[in-house]
């Protein structure tokens, strides 16, 4: 009994950051080759491979969860593109600009070896006009020695350089300190409205699918309201646009307008913006090109949604070229490929004629509704009871893990804690997912499930 109530109150593994649906962006900009992801390898204290020796290698995640000091934040990495690649000093200002208008808090790296560059100066340009903090971290001081060479950066304007050595760790504590005392402590305005205020949409997809033609079709002719973020000039572009009777914002829009123009490359820049805007985002419609074979690329980003703990819409486009034996091979695609994401709402649409383009409200108005779904403990535990009575998990070793209480610990997505004796294996929790999505619906969101194991 004492184990019940202990675990209704304070499960270990609850997102610490409280409301699941915002966590401070803390961006990482700089060229290449200052350090930028041995940093994040340092700040997420670990060495996962995130530094590629081979330049021009994407990278396939940008977004990471980080803690400092009992703070969590999102540690958006914006490196990780070819340095050989053309029009590098523009990508770069493109690149740091992303990062800016995800973040709360920019961190700013520069090679204090080699001093303050052109590209340097231009970034900096554009950090301070963003008005956002942004913490300047002259990288490469490995000893006492480098210390002169970061004082040197006094000169870019951001402030007090920070000395650190990413690779040795030399002064990134304070560093983090620093960081974590620049995060805001409320969610910034536009996070306010979720009760209340317009929902925040994020239009994602590879290039090409018909994200710009389906915000013009959504947003139509007259435009309802235009609404630039109050700021600056580098923040994201939100549309304000009226679906269904209700305004919906749509995060980022700018990024989808407005085209980076670069050949190489292009494909890590697509996903550093769906990222930045996921992080704004509460539901994501994901569109896909339906005559198109499903592309590792749509996959990808299907999984940054998930992963991002998002609300989930896919929205096949083009549906007006489709023909009928496209149709069917769609289908055996969607069963043999899209198996991670079953639960997500699908619309078929046409952004160029508009066909259907109105179901998107009913399937956004679905996810967002499982994303924010809570089951009462009891009831929880009832369901669970039974289950487990009818299905126990297989015997291993002689021992027969139970599951001997569950909580949901938070919505927005949603995340369950369930306190076993012994380890259910994943084929198990996977099993659990499936009949909670069967009893209690959750369409449309991804559900996180985690496990406390009684010794
Ligand atoms: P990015 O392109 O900005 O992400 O840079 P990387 O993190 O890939 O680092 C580029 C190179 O600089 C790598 O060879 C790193 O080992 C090296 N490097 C990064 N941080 C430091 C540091 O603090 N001191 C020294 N001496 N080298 C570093
Ligand atoms: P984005 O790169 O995802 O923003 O894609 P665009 O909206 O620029 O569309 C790419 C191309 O696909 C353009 O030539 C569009 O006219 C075309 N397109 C977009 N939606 C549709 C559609 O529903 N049907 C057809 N036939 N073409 C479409």
């Amino acid at each position: 009994e004492q184990y019940a109530a202990d675990a209704v109150e304070a499960p270990d593994d609850a997102d610490p950051s409280g409301d699941a649906g915002y966590q401070p962006v803390v961006a990482v900009v700089g060229r290449p080759n200052v350090g930028k992801s041995t940093l994040v390898n340092r700040i997420l204290g670990r060495r996962e491979a995130v530094v590629e020796d081979v330049p021009g290698v994407t990278r396939d995640r940008v977004a990471y969860d980080a803690q400092w000091a009992g703070r969590a934040f999102t540690l958006l990495d914006t490196g990780g593109w070819d340095p050989e690649a053309k029009g590098m000093a523009a990508r770069i200002t493109a690149q740091a600009e992303v990062g800016v208008a995800a973040a709360d808090v920019v961190m700013f790296v520069v090679d204090s070896t080699v001093g303050a560059t052109d590209t340097d100066e231009a970034v900096a340009k554009l950090l301070r006009r963003s008005g956002k903090p942004v913490i300047l971290v002259a990288n490469k001081v490995d000893g006492p020695s480098g210390e002169p060479d970061a004082a040197a950066l006094w000169n870019l304007a951001l402030g007090e350089p920070f000395p650190v050595s990413a690779l040795h760790g030399r002064g990134s504590g304070d560093l983090l300190d620093t960081v974590v005392a620049a995060l805001p402590t409320a969610p910034p305005e536009s996070f306010d409205d979720a009760d209340g205020g317009p929902r925040r949409v994020a239009l994602v997809g590879k290039p090409n699918v018909g994200k710009s033609s389906l915000l013009n079709k959504l947003a139509g002719e007259d435009r309802v309201v235009v609404d630039a973020v109050a700021g600056t000039t580098v923040d994201p572009i939100d549309e304000l646009i009226e679906l269904g009777g209700w305004p919906w914002r749509f995060v980022d829009t700018a990024g989808i307008r407005r085209r980076v123009n670069e050949a190489s490359g292009a494909e890590y820049f697509a996903s550093l913006r769906t990222a930045a805007a996921l992080e704004r985002a509460e539901v994501a419609v994901v569109l896909v090109d339906a005559n198109e074979p499903l592309a590792e690329q749509d996959l990808r980003i299907l999984s940054m949604v998930v992963d991002a703990g998002r609300a989930l819409v896919v929205a096949y486009n083009k549906w007006d070229l489709l023909d009928e034996e496209r149709r069917e091979q769609l289908e055996r695609e969607i069963d043999r490929q899209l198996v991670r994401v079953t639960w997500a709402p699908r619309v078929n649409v046409s952004a160029r004629t508009g066909w259907h383009v109105d179901r998107l409200v009913k399937a956004l108005d679905t996810a967002l509704e499982g994303w924010s779904q809570r089951i009462p403990t009891s009831r929880l535990n009832a369901f669970l009871g039974q289950l487990v009575a009818a299905h126990p998990h297989p015997v291993r070793g002689g021992k027969q893990p139970r599951i001997m209480f569950a909580t949901q610990a938070d919505t927005r997505p949603p995340r369950f804690v369930l306190f076993t004796t012994g380890f259910l294996e994943a084929s198990y929790r996977r099993f659990v997912e499936r009949r909670l999505r069967e009893e209690f619906g959750f369409e449309g969101t991804p559900m996180e499930i985690s496990m406390k194991v009684r010794e």
